[in-house]
């Protein structure tokens, strides 16, 4: 089955307000799907060595990149019994790439490289283009882990689907 569509963390991201769809857990089914897998046990929240899944309000897991990295163990998906969370349904655990906001620091003129000095997959460069290098995020290497997302002093990393799969859109 497919991966959940969401739009809304774009919408997030850029300050405009839309229904949102949870980011949930990597290899977690297509949210109306996964809505009806999940029991809402937290299962996957206990197991995450990384300590990066929340509940929502309804109990179900969603992965929370502010709390830190996605590994990509597979413990969440191990534990899910219902199979709400299914590497069989996917040879991605999810679509999401990160893409930084206009309040990222060097936009402004202010010299900042957290999120690269983060990055396990090298996906964030600092081009010497300007007198203030920007960030760009090769969207090849990037895993939509997280990492970068929580060390962004002005909040300005968010996780979007990739573009080249919109049907499989994810947000948080
Ligand atoms: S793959 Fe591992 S680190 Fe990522 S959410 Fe699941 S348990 Fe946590
Ligand atoms: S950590 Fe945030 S502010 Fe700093 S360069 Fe990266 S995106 Fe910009
Ligand atoms: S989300 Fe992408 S750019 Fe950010 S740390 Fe992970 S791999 Fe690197």
């Amino acid at each position: 089955m497919a991966r959940g569509p969401d739009p809304s963390r774009r919408a997030l991201l850029f300050g405009r307000r839309a229904a949102v769809a949870p980011l949930r857990p990597p290899w977690a089914l297509h949210e109306n799907d996964f809505l009806d897998a999940c029991t809402a046990c937290g299962a996957c929240v206990d197991r995450c060595p990384e300590r990066v899944l929340a509940r929502d309000a309804g109990g179900r897991p969603v992965f929370d990149p502010r709390l830190g990295e996605c590994t990509f163990c597979g413990e969440c998906e191990h534990a899910c019994t219902p199979r709400a969370l299914d590497r069989a349904s996917s040879d991605e655990p999810w679509t999401l790439k990160a893409l930084v906001a206009d309040s990222c620091l060097p936009r402004r003129g202010v010299v900042c490289s957290s999120c690269r000095d983060v990055c396990p997959e090298r996906a964030i460069a600092f081009p010497l283009t300007a007198r203030v290098p920007l960030p760009t995020i090769d969207p090849a290497r990037c895993t939509g882990c997280g990492a970068c997302v929580g060390v962004c002093p002005t909040q300005a990393i968010a996780l979007s689907a990739c573009a080249a799969h919109p049907e499989r859109t994810e947000t948080a």
